[in-house]
């Protein structure tokens, strides 16, 4: 199925891009901080709300791209439920299912191979 992996391409065709992701592991759209939602670009923005977060390391990236990954759904719904569970996100209300369904949407718009971006909450293709 089609997922949204951590990727090293295209990094640094943005002066402000940051990897910290293990490239081909799954990620999501994580939780923005009130000034980042405000206005991503302010000199103090940490970031968050231009990257994807790992699930599995946990950590930050600017590019992620649409991955061909050997997982059915179900296998995609637990590792998104764990991780979120892992993080505390469940114990705060957050719904996997609601991440899982946004990132199968996000997927199924683009090809295999394209390059994502984010700002807050709107994901677009990087040149
Ligand atoms: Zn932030």
């Amino acid at each position: 199925m089609k997922a949204l992996i951590a990727t090293h391409r295209t990094q640094g065709n943005g002066t402000r891009d940051f990897t910290f992701c293990v490239p081909g592991e799954l990620v999501y759209l994580g939780a923005v901080c009130d000034r980042d939602a405000r206005d991503p670009d302010s000199p103090g923005a940490c970031g968050c709300a231009r990257a994807f977060t790992g699930l599995n390391s946990g950590k930050a990236t600017t590019t992620a791209e649409v991955g061909e990954v050997p997982l059915s759904t179900e296998d995609y719904r637990e590792a998104v439920r764990s991780s979120l569970e892992r993080a505390g996100w469940t114990s705060l209300g957050v719904d996997p299912e609601e991440i899982v369904a946004e990132l199968i949407e996000i997927a199924a718009q683009h090809p295999v191979g394209t390059v994502l971006g984010r700002r807050v909450d709107d994901v677009m293709v990087r040149d």
